[in-house]
């Protein structure tokens, strides 16, 4: 199919993430990937600034991540998992227990990232229910969360980015206590934790469990805030009798410049949600941890079982290249990896706060985000970010980038070039 009438079509039949069928925005055939380049139709190669929202942590087409899928792929690409086991989805679990807390020992495999999140939701809700108590079922969140597009896990993102309003007459009410506002690398101000106390104190008799994504708000705002919070949230949680649930499906495996983000408080939640990077971007693939304790209640009481299963639970192929990334990571000393890109970030993004055009600017791990006053035209920036050579998409007031881990010095800098060059002209 030539490029025209490939994007012919592409307007006049498919929907994109967030968009107009009648006035879409522009999108960009790319017809492959390499290390960390997107090579347009065009023949043009730009430098990948979003890790195709947070996943290619190793950059695409990867020769160890393509093997371990076509191997796969010649045994089995996929069999049920009700009744069936099989070895990627064992060796997953293992790794998955071996590289999360201690006390993190069940695993549900599951497919997606609010998958993950309604999982985690219907676990805590379970939890209680498994007591004879009916009452825990509603929901306590920071705002400026995300946490995934499905019902339950909308009505836990954010009440006015999230657009409640749309759907308000089919979402679960869930209570929201004020944003965090101390920074990740600032000073701690212990008034930060008066509204989730004041919410716990007057609800805590509905509340099921508090879910939130720690030190690292992504798609609610890009927003890194002091890691005191989540230690002063688990005593909360487990004062009020509430489970707490971290979602880390953006921040795990390294993004933030530990493994997980709850290790920059020495946090353990009762339940975690991990997805997108789990298989460096290869496949669908996401996972809800929960402790020994948790999967015991649920299990030793009517109905003794946790009534979830989808179809395409632990899928052999998504197992493998998980399996096959998370050694990577590993093998490939991802922490300096991470150290390298924030050492650059830190010296090249930080600074522009001191533009006019700029509100502010935070670095967390391989993360830069510049938040300008004003919000930006997504097509004209876009096309900008194309012509330097780079791909970044941005949303609202936010420019942000988190490359993929194995980025050269030289494409980072270039992308940070490219970055800085169309800033200077808004
Ligand atoms: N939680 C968080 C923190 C996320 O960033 C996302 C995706 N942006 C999700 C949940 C939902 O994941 P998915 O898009 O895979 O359903």
């Amino acid at each position: 199919m030539d490029t025209k009438a490939l994007l012919d079509f592409d307007k006049n039949h498919l929907w994109h993430p967030y968009t107009s069928m009648i006035d879409p925005l522009p999108v960009y055939p790319v017809e492959s990937a390499h290390g960390c380049k997107l090579k347009l139709a065009n023949g043009k190669e730009l430098i990948d600034g979003m890790s195709s929202w947070w996943c290619a942590v190793h950059g695409y087409n990867h020769p160890v991540l393509n093997e371990a899928i076509t191997t796969q792929t010649q045994k089995m690409s996929h069999v049920m998992f009700g009744g069936i086991t099989h070895q990627p989805a064992v060796e997953l679990g293992q790794l998955l227990v071996e590289l999360t807390p201690k006390p993190l020992q069940k695993v549900f495999l599951a497919d997606s990232g609010s998958v993950a999140v309604e999982v985690a939701l219907k676990m805590a809700i379970q939890y209680w229910y498994s007591q004879g108590n009916t009452k825990k079922n509603k929901m306590l969140t920071i705002r400026s969360g995300y946490h995934g597009d499905t019902f339950h896990a909308m009505s836990a993102c954010d009440p006015v980015n999230g657009m409640h309003h749309i759907f308000s007459g089919v979402l679960p009410i869930h209570h929201f206590a004020d944003q965090p506002k101390s920074r990740f690398d600032g000073e701690w101000d212990p008034s930060d934790i008066q509204s989730m106390r004041g919410q716990l104190e007057q609800y805590h008799e509905e509340i099921a469990a508090v879910i939130l994504e720690p030190v690292l708000q992504g798609a609610g705002g890009m927003w890194a805030y002091h890691p005191q919070y989540l230690t002063e949230l688990r005593a909360l949680c487990d004062e009020f009798n509430v489970l707490l649930i971290f979602d880390e499906i953006a921040t795990g495996f390294g993004r933030t410049g530990k493994l997980f983000a709850m290790e920059h408080a020495n946090v353990v939640p009762d339940i975690l949600c991990v997805g997108k990077a789990i298989t460096g971007g290869y496949m669908t693939l996401s996972a809800t941890m929960t402790t020994d304790h948790v999967a015991e209640i649920i299990s030793s009481n009517s109905p003794h079982v946790f009534m979830h299963g989808p179809t395409f639970m632990g899928n052999p192929l998504a197992c493998a290249v998980a399996v096959a990334s998370l050694k990577l990571l590993l093998e490939n000393n991802w922490e300096q990896q991470v150290e390298s890109i924030h050492q650059v970030l830190a010296a090249e993004i930080l600074p522009l706060k001191d533009w006019e055009q700029v509100a502010d600017t935070r670095v967390i791990g391989a993360v830069g985000v510049v938040k300008m006053k004003a919000a930006v035209d997504m097509a004209s920036i876009q096309k900008q970010f194309v012509e330097q050579g780079i791909w970044i998409r941005p949303f609202g007031k936010l420019i942000y980038i988190m490359p993929p881990f194995i980025i050269s010095d030289q494409e980072l800098k270039q992308l940070i070039h490219g970055m800085k060059s169309v800033i200077s002209t808004l």
